[in-house]
């Protein structure tokens, strides 16, 4: 799902752009004429793609971004000292316009793009993203923002008017705007030094996964490969085939390579891409690492992370370590019975040596086959997509929550693939509407996710208008479209992201629905894929498409076994990763790294995380772009820490008559609709009745 968390919400929110008033970019600018610029007079306010064109959306972009320059202008401005009204609500509105247009360009460029909407997007990008500094620096803005905080007790609002004044104070503060001036200084430089040390890092490593690619000349060092395979890994630059490196540690490779040397040489490539080789990254990530601590303690904080979990649901480092520590024992005990497994599988098919991490994944998909045997061809008959969404997601949102769902035919969509449906409340009543767009096609980026083309608030009367988007392989004119359960898994995932959306109960839109931290925000849409599995859903969906009888439970048997293999291994690559992320960014900020292969050791050695020698961290530090290339340091906990919550719910309703109308209504209105007006820990343990645990975790990945 797209997710855009409160800060970066904020970042696009008050971007602003050199071209202020930038009529003079076409006709099309005239409100009159540019459908992007004026509310849309669809059910629901729903685009209407009848008359979105490509050439609408850069001068709509360029219109709403002026537009909000000019609040911005107009509130830090004012004359009048600052009352909620004229200030936070003010800021609320701001963006308006840019919101619709936006909303419209990104499910556009991410489900449907094209040559156009790619070169307006990368024109618009350093417009969106250069100004956050210009922004939070606005100090007549933030002078504002900050008096109405600090008399926030005798504003007599009320508990969400009051949240949203915290979270754009937080927001600024967060942001440095805070600092008395040369330490505002310090921070720009800081921040600066950063945003090109993460580029240097990301070209580097672009390099490097380049350059780590490995050339085979004889056909036997690629020995299991298909033809197909191997045609399709020709070297084009010069003789033999070219294996190039996806960014795990582990190659998908390696599993059917049945050379031992070459998996080794496949493997030690990707593990020293980016450490010795050409294209190093140590020294960058270790500057990167240092320069963080330093801003960290320059914003009053012990470490980095410390800043930046200040509005996750873990709060501090020690909760995310406290995660950690659970899952380790349980994690690497596990793994060491599957590599004691793997071992005895070498020794069966006549080999005799030591486990190593190259043919871990090799030798696991025979014990997978011996043990677990789970054929998709068997699976998928009885999984129609029509039939998963309408019967099995559907269904089970009408069991929970008491919503029922018409086809609308009339809605125009960007795609003829695309599905609408309308939601409506046990009462009758309209709840919103939902777009399907399933199929993969070459203008849709891979993956999927959810958001939002209307987003739900009070303020402006708005209900949601939600799309799921899937990447499944489209079936030949007349043929069913047949899903594994990885992807009968994702649609119910995708529509427990849309639930969150749904359900939004909102005054003001930055806190509506799924604009939560991502340590919580896929913990909606995980906690929804627990339903598929569930006997009274899966008998009501799970038909053969042809015969229209139910899958055998001998085959649900085969599809829950199948959800624990090699659970020790993946658990302890992940948290050897999570771990890494939560070292490096824990560091005080006096901190001197003499090398960052001794701290990667260190930090996996003091964690107990290097006990199973043949299962290395899922990232190596050099080549962790989540952390040291793109936003997520000091975040990467968060799969586990949504994956604990998830588990730790689903076990609250198997404790409490599972699937009932009562069940699911309590769990909407303590949490689902509450998006992000409560502390999230509280708004979790209020509904649960405790902290979260991580047992139901551990069972259900069949570790403990
Ligand atoms: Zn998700």
């Amino acid at each position: 799902m797209k997710k855009v968390s409160t800060l970066l919400m904020l970042t696009v929110l008050f971007t602003a752009c050199n071209d202020s008033k930038s009529k003079g970019e076409g006709a099309t600018t005239d409100k009159g004429e540019n459908p992007l610029l004026v509310e849309s007079t669809l059910p629901y306010f729903a685009p209407d793609f009848t008359k979105i064109k490509n050439s609408h959306f850069k001068p709509a972009l360029i219109q709403g971004i002026a537009e909000q320059k000019e609040a911005l202008a107009e509130i830090a401005n004012n004359t009048e000292a600052a009352t909620f009204e004229n200030t936070i609500l003010a800021l609320e509105k701001s963006d308006v316009t840019l919101n619709r247009v936006r909303n419209i360009f990104y499910a556009l460029t991410g489900a449907h793009t094209n040559d156009t909407l790619q070169a307006i997007q990368e024109e618009m990008a350093p417009k969106f993203s250069e100004l956050r500094d210009a922004i939070y620096l606005n100090d007549k803005l933030f002078q504002r923002v900050k008096s109405l905080y600090e008399s926030k007790e005798s504003l007599d609002l009320d508990a969400e008017s009051l949240k949203l004044l915290e979270m754009y104070f937080e927001d600024f503060e967060i942001a440095g705007a805070n600092l008395p001036a040369d330490k505002k200084e310090t921070l720009k430089a800081y921040n600066s030094r950063l945003a090109t040390l993460t580029t240097t890092f990301n070209k580097t490593l672009l390099e490097a996964n380049n350059g780590g690619a490995v050339v085979f000349t004889e056909k036997s060092d690629l020995a299991g490969l298909s033809d197909a395979q191997l045609k399709s890994l020709e070297n084009k630059d010069g003789e033999g085939w070219k294996v190039t490196l996806q960014n795990t540690t582990q190659q998908p490779l390696l599993q059917t390579m049945e050379n031992r040397e070459s998996r080794e040489k496949l493997f030690t490539s990707a593990w020293k891409r980016a450490d010795g080789s050409a294209h190093d990254t140590k020294d960058i990530i270790v500057e990167i690492a240092e320069l963080r601590a330093k801003k960290g303690a320059l914003l009053g904080f012990a470490n980095y992370a410390e800043w930046s979990l200040q509005n996750t649901m873990a709060r501090k480092p020690e909760k995310v370590f406290e995660l950690f520590n659970g899952l380790v024992p349980a994690a690497t005990a596990k793994a060491k019975e599957e590599a004691a497994e793997i071992q005895e599988m070498i020794k069966e098919k006549g080999d005799d040596f030591t486990l190593e991490a190259w043919d871990w994944n090799h030798y696991a998909e025979m014990v997978r086959i011996a043990k677990y045997d789970l054929d998709e061809n068997q699976i998928k008959p009885y999984f129609e997509l029509k039939t998963v969404l309408e019967k099995g997601v559907f269904y089970a949102a009408e069991k929970l929550y008491g919503l029922t769902f018409k086809a609308r035919t009339d809605i125009p969509t960007y795609h003829e693939d695309v599905m609408v449906y309308e939601l409506f409340e046990e009462n009758g009543e309209t709840l919103g509407l939902f777009y399907g767009d399933f199929y993969s096609r070459p203008s849709k980026r891979g993956g999927a996710w959810m958001s939002n083309f209307v987003t739900q608030s009070k303020l402006y009367n708005k209900k949601p208008v939600i799309y799921n988007v899937c990447n499944y392989p489209k079936p030949a004119e007349g043929e069913p479209a047949l899903l594994t359960y990885d992807e009968v898994s994702t649609l119910f995932h995708e529509f427990g992201h849309a639930l969150h959306g749904f359900f939004a109960d909102q005054q003001y839109p930055s806190l509506s629905g799924t604009s939560v931290s991502r340590d919580f925000v896929e913990f909606p849409s995980q906690f929804n894929e627990n339903w598929a599995l569930y006997p009274e859903i899966l008998k009501n969906y799970a038909l053969h498409y042809q015969t229209g009888e139910q899958i055998p439970q001998a085959l649900i048997d085969k599809i829950k076994k199948s959800g624990t293999f090699n659970q020790g291994y993946s658990l302890t690559e992940n948290l050897a990763a999570s771990n890494l992320d939560m070292q490096w960014h824990t560091i005080s900020a006096d901190t001197a790294i003499e090398d960052a292969n001794e701290f990667e050791r260190e930090a996996l050695n003091k964690t107990k995380l290097d006990v199973v020698k043949a299962v290395p961290p899922r990232y190596r530090s050099t080549y962790f772009s989540h952390i040291f290339g793109s936003g997520y340091a000091a975040g990467y906990y968060s799969y586990l820490w949504t994956e604990m919550l998830h588990h730790d719910a689903y076990n609250w309703f198997e404790n409490n008559g599972g699937l009932t109308r009562e069940n699911g209504q309590r769990f909407r209105e303590m949490v689902l609709s509450r998006g992000n007006t409560l502390p999230l820990e509280k708004m979790y343990s209020d509904w649960r009745g405790s902290d979260p645990k991580i047992e139901p975790m551990l069972k259900a990945r069949g570790v403990k």
